[in-house]
């Protein structure tokens, strides 16, 4: 317990100080300084207030406040109510409450900052997330050159909408109009959802690459230092701490590339967009992903054979085309 103690969590941490006194009353004329503020957990039971007003003890029971010194030295409770209520217009203790309340600032920023910029694995974290961030990239754009531009296009629409869901048109042939001739329906339902869309978000990963710059530049600013003052200190810690997002943020991306390279999702990408040559093309990719490094033009139209009777089946068989 040391004299720069500026914030108490416990009674105990007052109750054991040399000066502090429980029979004595404290007031704007017999006040000398604030020495902290403090906040005793709602499992501790509440203490008498000290305030004198009017020559009268407050003794409201209460567990947060302020620690005041008298001009004797002895030192008393103001519980936050009184403190509000009486001491507002007295100077020494508007300007003491400020200053406790900008130290309390700065240490709390200072030790978040401890947490970031003093940490060594903070930056080689960072690093890391830029090197996974640039490769998730690479891949993205080594399979944006491998598919059909018609998929692409349409797998960015989706990423964009947000919508996930592969629709397919069966047709129904089985109706009769009035007069008893055949009649053709066709009817739309959703095949399937492709996996891990997010990364055809091209702004997402401009704004990630954007976040984590930024952070950067400012792990390398930052000044753990009390005389930074409070704006600065808060500005830096705040941005620092965004890092946990972003770095769960390329988490995702990381997951989302897997899941979409997943041979059964390459599967269903086929049937993002009606060309049966652009379908064939992703199926022939989707063989060589597999292993396949020889896969012939013949054997991903085989694949996409299979994949379309494998639809079928879930009609009951029948034929269908994609919207
Ligand atoms: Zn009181």
């Amino acid at each position: 317990m040391t004299d720069t103690q500026l914030f108490f969590r416990s009674y105990k941490e007052i109750d054991t100080r040399a000066a502090f006194d429980t029979e004595v009353g404290i007031s704007p004329q017999n006040i000398e300084s604030l020495i902290g503020e403090y906040h005793f957990p709602v499992e501790e039971e509440e203490v008498p207030c000290q305030v004198d007003h009017e020559g009268k003890r407050c003794k409201e029971p209460h567990r947060n406040g302020w620690l005041g010194r008298r001009q004797d030295g002895k030192e008393a409770l103001i519980g936050s109510s009184c403190g509000v209520k009486y001491f507002g217009a007295n100077e020494k203790f508007v300007a003491d409450r400020k200053r406790i309340t900008r130290e309390l600032s700065i240490k709390g920023y200072l030790e978040r900052l401890a947490l970031t910029k003093g940490n060594p694995d903070f930056e080689n974290d960072l690093r890391r997330a830029i090197g996974r961030l640039k490769r998730i990239k690479s891949e993205v754009d080594d399979l944006r050159n491998a598919l059909p531009v018609n998929i692409v296009r349409r797998l960015r629409g989706m990423a964009k909408a947000g919508s996930a869901g592969v629709e397919v048109n069966f047709r129904y042939d089985d109706d009769e109009d009035e007069e008893g001739n055949p009649k053709v329906s066709f009817v739309r339902q959703q095949i399937g959802q492709i996996d891990g869309l997010d990364v055809w978000n091209e702004v997402h990963f401009q704004n990630l690459f954007a976040q984590l710059y930024a952070i950067r530049t400012t792990l390398a600013s930052a000044e753990v230092t009390r005389d930074a003052g409070p704006i600065k200190l808060k500005r830096w810690a705040d941005h620092l701490d965004e890092f946990r997002l972003a770095q769960n943020a390329v988490d995702g991306l990381d997951n989302a590339i897997d899941a979409f390279m997943a041979i059964p999702n390459l599967h269903l990408v086929c049937f993002v967009v009606p060309s049966q040559n652009d379908a064939t093309d992703v199926a022939r990719y989707a063989l060589k992903r597999a292993g396949d490094a020889a896969a012939t033009e013949g054997n991903a139209r085989q694949l996409y054979r299979q994949l379309r009777a494998q639809i079928s089946e879930l009609a009951g068989g029948r034929d269908f085309s994609i919207p």
